[in-house]
């Protein structure tokens, strides 16, 4: 039997490295139960992880995918390019996904991370 859990929280993956590179790369993500999953929102987690909630077209459960906080790399990728006086792109998303300003952060929208504050 499967543990109770409180009505509509979402589960979590197995395999979330690798959902994360298909969802990095805009493609479709297979969902554990024979579909794929759409994504519903994102929110903020826990030391600056961000949060996918995602629902599979199949079954219509709900699943979330913990989307990590900025590495030390990835916010000295974006830095350099703002010193350059570039518009930086996110680092995981690539060429063409913009970093916005959220508040105090510059922040990307599919992500839900800030990769740097805003200046
Ligand atoms: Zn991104």
């Amino acid at each position: 039997m499967a543990k109770k859990r409180a009505p509509g929280a979402p589960l979590r993956l197995d395999n979330e490295k690798q959902l994360l590179k298909h969802y990095y790369a805009g493609q479709r993500m297979e969902s554990p139960m024979g579909g794929y999953l759409m994504l519903l929102g994102l929110r903020h987690g826990e030391d600056g992880d961000s949060i996918g909630i995602f629902e599979c077209s199949a079954s219509s459960l709900r699943y979330e995918l913990v989307i990590p906080k900025a590495t030390r790399t990835e916010r000295k990728k974006v830095k350099d390019a703002l010193d350059e006086g570039e518009d930086p792109d996110c680092p995981r998303h690539g060429h063409g996904t913009r970093l916005v300003r959220a508040g105090r952060d510059l922040v990307c929208m599919s992500c839900g991370v800030a990769y740097a504050k805003a200046s």
